[in-house]
């Protein structure tokens, strides 16, 4: 698709930085070449488009509207390492085949985010990280240090900000030219599921579902029905929008119709730290037009999401405001039904889309964070259960995953141990499913949906 040129709103943007408080942005230690970075950014061609973003919005009303389902997914921290071809496959793959159990089960169209393309700043609780005697600044995502242990990676260097365009453009390139190239078509996912139930475990539990979609692609094929979306995949790739730096430079005026969006990636999404209602990230979003969507944790007040509608959404609009609830498995189902009730009560059309992983994270004897498949899938139960009692939808999920057979995360079909965590555990972040695990949670939630 035809990149469109917009125009940058730098001005205003840089005089957003002065008057709104930002949280969570890395001390950068030389000025001048982080204006350099920004100036350069700012002439770039976006690596998203106008008509993309508004395309999204649209396919995220109807989520709103209880007509389709939200899957996005990808690592917490993606990293400059791992942009290669085979990762972003494999990421891609998983994604596009947990897409097609789920269109199966609900019948409804399932829109395709991945946490891609951009995922590359970390939000910290501690600006600081002790090792032994020695104290660091925290790694703040390959957009701004390393993530080796040294004084040296530590020091946040603007020069990544370019690298993170780059990185993330080749990224989007790739997931362009596979979603288009054949390398999602909806036979080809189906032969990989089946491969999957082959092998699982749980196999058995899977295989009707299976059968399901196979008998329908069969039938399908006999009905002579071949068209161009039976071969194609629609995806998108979103991030967190939490370097002001970076998204501001990247925002650009839609000469057709004259909307402002941010240009680094078709939705973005503002973290649990940094929700303050009188600070740059609120305000930032608030002028953008994109898709946009908001976390919120275990403690977030009804007032507060009130308000966050009223400064992002003022307009009612559905498509536009997306919260994505990380309450953890023993919260959700007290804290999320008021916040659902008084939202409806507001007039808003929110989607509301589980993200089962970051209320529900643990540190294993080994001293590995880490994460229970069986938890993450009682965070999403209680999530279904809270929407099927009040008459809502459950708008879909939000998860950490990889393509690869990592041992991160607990439990799941390849029932995987704590005393498994070191074998492979490589994320820079938080603990991702692995491939294995993803499809156990496609299927698993498509058993909730269909109940
Ligand atoms: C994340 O999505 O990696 C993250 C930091 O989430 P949250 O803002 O919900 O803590
Ligand atoms: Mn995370």
């Amino acid at each position: 698709m035809a990149m469109e040129v917009l125009e940058r709103k730098t001005d205003e943007f840089a005089a957003l930085r002065r008057t709104f408080p930002a949280v969570q942005q890395p001390d950068w230690p030389d000025p001048a070449a982080l204006r350099d970075v920004t100036d350069r950014l700012a002439t770039d061609a976006p690596l998203v488009s106008a008509g993309e973003c508004a395309d999204l919005r649209g396919r995220m009303a109807a989520v709103a509207r209880g007509q389709a389902i939200l899957l996005q997914g990808g690592d917490c921290a993606e990293t400059f390492a791992q942009v290669t071809a085979d990762s972003v496959r494999r990421k891609l793959k998983t994604l596009l085949q947990m897409a097609v159990v789920l269109t199966h089960a609900t019948a409804l169209p399932v829109v395709k985010v991945g946490r891609m393309a951009g995922q590359y700043a970390k939000p910290r609780s501690s600006p600081v990280e002790r090792q032994g005697d020695l104290t660091l600044p925290s790694y703040r995502g390959d957009a701004v240090n390393g993530l080796e242990f040294t004084a040296e990676a530590r020091r946040p260097d603007p020069a990544r900000l370019r690298t993170m365009y780059e990185a993330s453009a080749s990224t989007l390139d790739l997931v362009r030219s596979l979603t288009t190239g054949g390398f999602a078509g909806l036979s080809q996912v189906h032969a990989w599921n089946r491969g999957f139930v082959a092998r699982s475990r749980a196999g058995e539990r899977y295989e009707s579902l299976a059968d399901e979609i196979g008998r329908s692609l069969a039938f399908m094929h006999a009905c002579g029905i071949d068209t161009w979306e039976l071969g194609t995949a629609e995806f998108y790739v979103s991030h967190e929008g939490l370097l002001l730096d970076y998204e501001t430079a990247l925002t650009r005026t839609d000469p057709e119709s004259g909307r402002v969006y941010a240009g680094s990636g078709h939705l973005l999404w503002i973290g649990e730290r940094t929700r303050q209602l009188d600070g740059a990230h609120v305000e930032f979003f608030s002028r953008i037009s994109n898709p946009i969507a908001v976390k919120l944790g275990p403690s977030a007040a009804v007032d507060d999401v009130l308000q966050l509608i009223d400064r992002l959404d003022p307009h009612r609009e559905p498509g536009r405001l997306t919260f994505v609830v990380r309450a953890g498995a023993e919260r959700v189902r007290d804290v999320l039904p008021v916040l659902v009730e008084k939202t409806g009560a507001e007039g808003a059309q929110v989607c509301w889309v589980s993200d089962p992983m970051h209320g529900n994270t643990t540190t294993a004897p080994s001293g590995h964070k880490t994460r229970r498949f069986e938890t993450v899938l009682d965070e999403v139960r209680g999530f279904v259960e809270v929407h099927r009692a009040l008459g809502t939808h459950p708008g879909g999920i939000h998860v950490e995953l990889t393509g690869d057979d990592v041992t991160e995360c607990v439990g799941g079909g390849n029932a995987l141990l704590a005393e498994d965590l070191p074998v492979r555990y490589e994320t820079a972040c938080d603990p991702r499913l692995n491939h294995t695990q993803s499809l156990d949670l496609a299927f698993l939630l498509a058993e909730m949906y269909r109940d």
